[in-house]
């Protein structure tokens, strides 16, 4: 067979789910200041690497690793004073998200969630064929209450059971806010199945729905060794869920999917807690330092509880901005194709050195 005839030759298409979907899209450029990912600025503690390096040794690398990742799992449920059965742990927080889907969407069950929001929670519903209803967040970005508890209603109105999860992201990305606990109360009290709530930058914000957890079982909370932790290379994230549910996740999860390596670095990671509530500090430090100097120029920012800072350009054009920064190797997150974010750039907070560069090419984009 001829190349020409290999690519005229028809394949079969992906299912309908899958082809209507562009995929999530977030690109990787090489540059000096990357402020696009929300990713920590600063590497984890050089003791951390050490300790690694040497639990690896011990690692029986021709056995498969431990399916429950028990170990790494007791380090988690210890450090937030819950049981191990409470834990469900996953390759990234995202595919925390695709397991709970997986057990819990589906064909004729449907996700809510309120948009502008984490694009990968309608993205990886629609790929588990689970129906997505899109309710509304305010003009503060919050989602309120009432609108809760239209849109839970408004499935129950089309399917007579309503949403089998509803996803609140709180600090929301990429708007920034955590969510109200009138809120919370009322997703926690109106859905008749998971609220799962994503606190990817639950420990920059100055409360988390953790405590929550014990009077309501259908909480979901999920988080990621990806931005407070300083791994994002590392891929790890973990639910903490009513044991029924972590069961669940686990039936629709691939055997083995913790490597054995991750499992190690998860774990030690978690020894030094005390260094990374100071790079946190830091890091809100920095927050409110980018926001007094945006607070300076034409720009309108929202208020953050995360580590980065949605802002428009009063006067100039969002891309035309995106790129003037690009060119000086500055790389923020254009989110004005977002749904209401029109106009919008997402800069994370980096170290004081980056933030600055970051300052100093936004001041010469605008002038
Ligand atoms: C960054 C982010 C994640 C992290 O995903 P990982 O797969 O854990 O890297 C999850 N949720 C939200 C809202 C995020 O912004």
């Amino acid at each position: 067979m001829t190349d020409a005839d290999r690519t005229s030759r028809p394949l079969i298409e992906p299912r309908e789910s899958v082809r209507l979907h562009a995929g999530y899209f977030s690109p990787q450029i090489s540059v000096e200041v990357a402020l696009n990912a929300n990713e920590s600025p600063e590497p984890p503690p050089e003791t951390f690497f050490a300790t690694v390096a040497a639990e690896l040794g011990a690692v029986p690398f021709n056995r498969y690793p431990d399916r429950a990742a028990t170990a790494l799992r007791q380090a988690l449920a210890e450090s937030h004073g819950v049981s191990v059965a409470e834990i469900y742990p996953a390759n990234g927080s995202n595919e925390v998200l695709q397991s709970i889907l997986l057990a819990y969407g589906g064909p004729g069950r449907t996700a809510v969630m309120f948009e502008p929001t984490y694009a990968l929670h309608s993205h990886i519903a629609s790929i588990t064929n689970t129906t997505v209803v899109a309710g509304r967040r305010g003009d503060d970005f919050l989602v309120s209450p009432d609108e809760i508890e239209r849109t839970i209603a408004a499935v129950r109105e089309r399917d007579g059971e309503g949403p089998a999860i509803v996803f609140l992201c709180s600090p929301n990305n990429p708007t920034g806010r955590i969510e109200s606990t009138e809120s919370i109360d009322a997703a926690l009290e109106l859905a008749p199945g998971l609220v799962v709530v994503d606190e990817a930058y639950g420990q920059f914000a100055p409360r988390s729905v953790l405590e929550r957890r014990a009077d309501h079982p259908n909480l979901v909370v999920v988080r990621t060794f990806s931005k407070t932790w300083a791994l994002a290379a590392l891929r790890l994230g973990y639910a903490i869920a009513d044991p029924r549910v972590v069961d669940s996740a686990f039936q629709v999860t691939l055997p083995y999917h913790l490597d054995a390596v991750k499992q190690v670095a998860g774990r030690v990671v978690l020894r030094h807690e005390p260094e990374m509530r100071s790079q946190i500090a830091r890091v809100v430090e920095e927050r409110g330092r980018v926001a007094a100097a945006l607070a300076q120029l034409e720009v309108d920012q929202t208020p953050s509880d995360a580590n980065f800072i949605i802002f428009r350009p009063r006067h100039r054009d969002a891309s035309e901005v995106w790129k003037f920064l690009l060119e000086r190797s500055v790389l923020v997150r254009d989110v004005s194709g977002y749904a209401r974010l029109d106009g919008y750039l997402r800069v994370t907070i980096g170290t004081a050195a980056e933030n600055d560069a970051f300052l100093d090419a936004l001041a010469g984009a605008l002038r």
